[in-house]
């Protein structure tokens, strides 16, 4: 699933390769993937420029000349800048520009392809309700962010309406880079915790961003980014060393997903109580 790095590495690309270039034609094989009519997305964007591109949390924004066309890749897809005359085997919607290319859009599982006409990005609700971008986020605001929670810090990070752009792939590293266990409880964390928490966020994300994110995401020529598996530092690394202590990574139940941990670099000493031991019942 695309996360941040995945989502600004692809719109700075695409802002560098698409800027300037107009919309001549839309091809739609999936009209559920729209939020509009294909007649209402065909008419407001055949016929505009492309003026920039630029993101939030998940989603691409296309500035055009008359208005946005947003998208969010869902569990993932390809962006593709292809000749018209070779289209890839999979697209659900496509943009034919010029010099004889079409941008082929496919989703793996499910996608958008919204449109919001000029001065209506505001009323966008899937891209409004979004929390302030994770890298965007200064330490106050994440401070305030995290003010009178009660919750878990994990479900928080991944919680898009409060911090958007962390998903499942980058979540394990920055806890242990800020030696947070995953089941630690907002209330349980000091001023350093939140500071070493927020600078993680950074750090982890810009790491993946700067080798051009992960490598089984593409950008628009088909080619992955260069954040590769061994690049994480605990994700996905069950009984392997920590970079760290050299303990072996432990993959631990986090309600109803998993997480990656160093039992050693992220104890879970400071977190609230733990909840009741689960009573024991009888095989029937
Ligand atoms: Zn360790």
């Amino acid at each position: 699933m695309p996360e941040l790095p995945e989502i600004i590495c692809r719109a700075r690309e695409m802002n560098a390769r698409l800027a300037g270039r107009p919309i001549r034609g839309i091809e739609v094989l999936q009209p559920k993937c729209l939020d509009v009519s294909v007649e209402e997305f065909r008419g407001g964007l055949v016929g505009s420029k492309i003026h920039g591109v630029t993101h939030r949390g998940k989603w691409l924004f296309v500035e055009t000349s008359n208005g946005h066309l947003l998208l969010n890749l869902g569990m993932g897809g390809e962006i593709l800048l292809v000749p018209t005359s070779k289209l890839p085997a999979k697209w659900r919607v496509r943009f034919d520009l010029d010099k004889g290319q079409s941008l082929a859009v496919n989703f793996w599982w499910f996608g958008y392809a919204h449109y919001a006409a000029p001065g209506k990005l505001t009323d966008h609700e899937m891209s409004a309700s979004l929390g302030p971008d994770a890298l965007d986020v200064s330490l106050p605001q994440f401070e305030e962010l995290l003010s009178g929670r009660r919750g878990g810090i994990k479900a928080l990070l991944l919680d898009q309406s409060r911090l958007a752009g962390i998903g499942n792939a980058y979540i394990h590293d920055i806890l242990f880079r800020a030696g947070l266990h995953p089941l630690r409880t907002i209330p349980s964390m000091s001023k350093k915790d939140v500071e070493q928490l927020h600078q993680a966020i950074h750090t982890e994300l810009q790491r993946s961003i700067d080798k051009g994110a992960a490598f089984y995401e593409v950008g628009l020529d088909g080619k992955g980014g260069g954040f590769a598996a061994a690049d994480l530092l605990v994700g996905y690394r069950e009984g392997k060393p920590c970079p760290t202590c050299g303990a072996a990574i432990e993959k631990i139940k986090t309600g109803t997903t998993a997480t990656f941990v160093c039992p050693t670099c992220q104890p879970l000493h400071d977190a609230s109580p733990p909840t009741k031991r689960p009573t024991r019942t009888k095989k029937t």
